[in-house]
C-alpha cells in the first residue's frame, strides 16, 4: 500500500512523476536506451536540461529579467559555500533562523565578515526575528525562507538595498512571492522539487564578477552559466525528475494553484493542533510554516499509543528532528489534502482515547 509520506526530505513526489521517471529509466523517449545510460551531451538530454532551466524561471515568473537557472550538484550545503565564494568581498549579513542558516554562516565566515542581523537561537529557533536592522554596505543579505527543522517560515521579506540571497530549499514553488526581489535563490531538489542529487540555483547575472579572489571552476557560477549548466556531467536522473515535477506543477496551474492547496493542508493540520488538547504546536503561530508543521504531545506518556496509531494508518516520516523532538509533518507540494486528512483523523482519535 502506498504510504502517506510526511517525510521532511527526500520528499513525496507526484505519482505520475514516479511513473514517468521509471519509464525513462527503462526506455528514454523511445530511444531503446535508459535515461541513465545516454550521453548528457546528446540532443534528448540537452533538451531536458533546457526545459528544466526554462520551467524553473517560468514558474517563478523570472523569464526575461536577467536571471539564469542552473542545476548544480553538492546540495544546498555546497551553496552555503559557493554563495560566499562568489559574492563575499568584505561583509555579509545573515538572518539566523535555524540550523541551516547556522551552517550557511559557518561557511561564509571562511571568506569574510559575517554580521548576524538577527537570530532566534535564544528560543531554539521557534520564531522569526523581526524589526532587525540591516547595516549599510553589505555585499549581500542571506535569508532562509523556510526553516525545515523548526517549522517556521518567513512571511515578510525585509526592505533593503543590498543583494538578496535566499535559501528556499524547503519551500521553493510552494507559494506566490515576488521572486524578482531576490538576486540569488537556491534550493536542494529533494525537499519540494525532485530527488536528491541536484540543486536549483537561480541567479541574477549582474551580481557576479565583483569579488577579487580567484574562484575554482566548479565553484564559479559564471563557469556554470557559460556552459549552460553542463560544465561537467550533471545528475541526469535528478534533473529529469525535477523537470517532470515542474511540468506537473505547471499543468495543475503553477504556483498560484499549489499555494491554495498548501494553505488548505496547513489550515487543516494547524487547526487540529490548536483545538486538540493532546497536542501542542512548537513554532510561534505567526511564523508557522505551511510546509513543515512541528508539534508535540502534551503528555509524553501517550507517545507509544500515538506512534502505533499513525503507523497503522499508513503514515510515514512523522518523527521530529532530533534537535526539536516531538513530531514534524512535512506537507510539500505533492502531499495530498487527503493524506493530511488521514493524519488529522488519527490525531482526533487520540483525543477521544486520551
Ligand atoms: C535540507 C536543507 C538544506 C541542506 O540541503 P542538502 O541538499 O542536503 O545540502 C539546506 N537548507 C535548507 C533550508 C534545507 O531544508
Amino acid at each position: 500500500m502506498k504510504k502517506h509520506n510526511f517525510s521532511a526530505g527526500p520528499c513525496v513526489l507526484p505519482q505520475e512523476v514516479f511513473l514517468k521517471a521509471s519509464e525513462a529509466i527503462m526506455d528514454f523517449n523511445g530511444s531503446g536506451l535508459s535515461l541513465i545510460e545516454v550521453s548528457h551531451r546528446g540532443k534528448d538530454f540537452v533538451e531536458v536540461m533546457e526545459k528544466a532551466r526554462s520551467l524553473a524561471l517560468e514558474l517563478l515568473g523570472l523569464e526575461g529579467k536577467g536571471y539564469k537557472a542552473l542545476f548544480l550538484q553538492g546540495g544546498a550545503s555546497l551553496e552555503f559555500l559557493m554563495v560566499a565564494y562568489n559574492l563575499l568581498e568584505t561583509q555579509a549579513g545573515y538572518l539566523n533562523t535555524g540550523a541551516w542558516s547556522d551552517k550557511a554562516i559557518k561557511e561564509a565566515r571562511l571568506f569574510g565578515e559575517v554580521i548576524e542581523v538577527g537570530s532566534s537561537k535564544d528560543e531554539n529557533f521557534n520564531y522569526i526575528p523581526k524589526g532587525y536592522n540591516i547595516p549599510k554596505g553589505l555585499d549581500y543579505l542571506h535569508l532562509t525562507s523556510n526553516n525545515t527543522i523548526f517549522g517556521t517560515q518567513l512571511k515578510k521579506f525585509p526592505k533593503h538595498d543590498t543583494v538578496l540571497v535566499c535559501d528556499m530549499s524547503s519551500d521553493i514553488f510552494s507559494r506566490q512571492l515576488d521572486f524578482s526581489q531576490f538576486d540569488l535563490i537556491y534550493a536542494g531538489a529533494q525537499k519540494n522539487m525532485g530527488p536528491a542529487g541536484t540543486t536549483l540555483v537561480v541567479i541574477k547575472e549582474d551580481i557576479l564578477g565583483k569579488v577579487s579572489r580567484k574562484i575554482p571552476s566548479m565553484l564559479d557560477y559564471k563557469v556554470h552559466i557559460n556552459k549552460d549548466s553542463m560544465f561537467n556531467t550533471p545528475s541526469v536522473f535528478a534533473v529529469y525528475t525535477s523537470m517532470l515535477t515542474m511540468e506537473w506543477l505547471k499543468e495543475i496551474g503553477g504556483i498560484p494553484a499549489i499555494e491554495e492547496i498548501n494553505e488548505k493542508k496547513a489550515r487543516l493540520l494547524y487547526s487540529e493542533i490548536d483545538l486538540n488538547p493532546v497536542f501542542d504546536g512548537f513554532a510561534n503561530k505567526d511564523d508557522r510554516s505551511n510546509m513543515n508543521a512541528t508539534f508535540n504531545l502534551t503528555d509524553e506518556k501517550l507517545k507509544d499509543t500515538f506512534d502505533a496509531m499513525w503507523k497503522e494508518a499508513g503514515i510515514n516520516g512523522l518523527n521530529g528532528h532530533r534537535s526539536v523532538g516531538g513530531y514534524r509533518a512535512s506537507m510539500y507540494n505533492a502531499l495530498s489534502l487527503e493524506s493530511v486528512g488521514v493524519l488529522v483523523d488519527v490525531m482526533s482519535e487520540m483525543e477521544r482515547k486520551g
